[in-house]
């Protein structure tokens, strides 16, 4: 018997837990022989592909040299390179990274700069804003400005208050827009949101005018914009970040998961130069005061540098527009689906007759059926979604569909 208790795994349902021995491109390969395509990037972290060769060179040349510093007061080239690298990629006025090892960390030191800023400017404001349907890690904090549900609810006493905005459901923009402003009049400190798209609330995507919408409304109102971009960055959505179809620049941008390409965690927190400038000065108390253990791990920041050269050097928003177009085409063939909708390489519908329900019955069935045929999908309730490394060939895009396709007519 193992002592290991997974995360979100309901142990007491006896279900398999394969052992994985090798990772290779979009597949894995298990102990007991079976090759299984990783259609949800192993939650959304693969980016180009499992071991790509110059992350994993890079990882095994900075291993050779150095395992891990503190970083609080010293620092190394590998973290040197991510923060250059970043501000060469990332929107202009982003001037400073803040590293940390998880999305959740990375939204937790997000919304603590945030109320630093108000703070250090002498107007305390400690109000958040959020987006219903939104999901930005599983710490305290991070439920916090969460969707509130099943698997928080045991926690909400100690769950702060947020305001929530609703989500901008087709047909209801101006909703969301008028309470996002009716809001931002009582002074919060800023709004977090996931643009363009709520992942773990169900792949519910919204428009791009809508975000440029709410950004333009933060703006007049002085209010601090935050985008958690731990799943949509690194080309997810079509384009390096999702802010960038809807021409938004954030005053904080949080980043993980795809950032070392997914294959060692590492995260960081962007600040505009104004939310630096108010922590920066000759008083020990204003300092930003967070920090990890393994903040900048050298070797994670060298994975993270290789991924930015490969972003810099390959043809990357290329592979992901085909890839875009090679799901596009097979989702929309498919029969007996409900609210098709794709955004880069996402590709996502519902099944059966509900709408997008996290515990729906149908989950663990689905889990079962795709199990059963050696796929990796694991579907959000009843919202069953693909979102693949970059580098998937057609053959196993073609299982993937077919399994799903079968999977919606099994419950027609
Ligand atoms: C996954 C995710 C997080 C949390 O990241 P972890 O690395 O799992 O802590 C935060 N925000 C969004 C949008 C995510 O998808």
């Amino acid at each position: 018997m193992s002592a290991v208790w997974h995360p979100f795994t309901q142990h007491g349902l006896g279900e398999p837990i394969p052992t994985v021995v090798r990772a290779e491109g979009a597949a894995l390969f298990t102990s007991d022989g079976r090759r299984v395509i990783d259609a949800i990037s192993s939650w959304w972290v693969t980016t180009h592909g499992h071991r790509e060769p110059r992350i994993m060179a890079a990882i095994a040349d900075q291993a050779a040299r150095m395992d891990q510093i503190i970083f609080a007061g010293w620092t190394h080239e590998p973290a040197e390179a991510v923060a250059a690298g970043l501000l060469r990629l990332m929107p202009d006025t982003l001037t400073r990274v803040f590293f940390s090892d998880s999305g959740s960390t990375s939204v937790e030191v997000a919304l603590k700069m945030a109320l630093g800023f108000w703070l250090n400017r002498g107007e305390p404001r400690h109000r958040i804003l959020v987006l219903e349907h939104g999901y930005h890690g599983d710490t305290i904090g991070t439920m916090s400005v969460g969707a509130r549900g099943a698997f928080n609810r045991a926690y909400e006493p100690l769950l702060f208050d947020v305001a929530t905005i609703p989500f901008p459901a087709a047909g209801r923009e101006q909703t969301t827009l008028d309470a996002l402003e009716t809001a931002c009049r009582e002074a919060p400190a800023a709004l977090i949101v996931e643009p363009l798209v709520c992942g773990a609330g169900g792949m519910l995507v919204y428009p791009a005018w809508v975000l440029a919408e709410m950004r333009a409304i933060c703006a007049r109102y002085g209010v601090l914009f935050i985008a958690d971009e731990v799943m949509t960055g690194w080309g997810r959505t079509g384009t390096l970040l999702a802010c960038e179809q809807a021409g938004v620049v954030p005053d904080i941008l949080c980043l993980s998961k795809g950032l070392t390409g997914g294959a060692v965690p590492l995260a960081v927190t962007m600040a505009s130069e104004a939310i630096y400038q108010a922590h920066r000065s000759e008083d020990r108390a204003r300092m930003f005061f967070h920090s990890s253990s393994y903040t900048a791990n050298p070797i994670a920041c060298a994975a993270a540098a290789a991924n930015i050269a490969i972003w810099e050097e390959e043809p990357v928003l290329a592979r992901i527009a085909d890839l875009a177009a090679r799901q596009a085409v097979r989702i929309s063939a498919l029969p007996g689906v409900r609210n098709v909708r794709t955004l880069g390489t996402i590709a996502a519908v519902d099944l059966g007759t509900e709408g997008a329900d996290y515990m729906s019955a149908l989950g663990p069935r689905l889990l079962a059926f795709f199990r059963e045929r050696d796929l990796l999908l694991r579907p959000l309730g009843n919202v069953v979604y693909v979102m693949p490394p970059y580098c998937i060939g057609d053959d196993d895009l073609d299982a993937v569909y077919a399994a799903i396709g079968e999977a919606a007519a099994g419950l027609a």
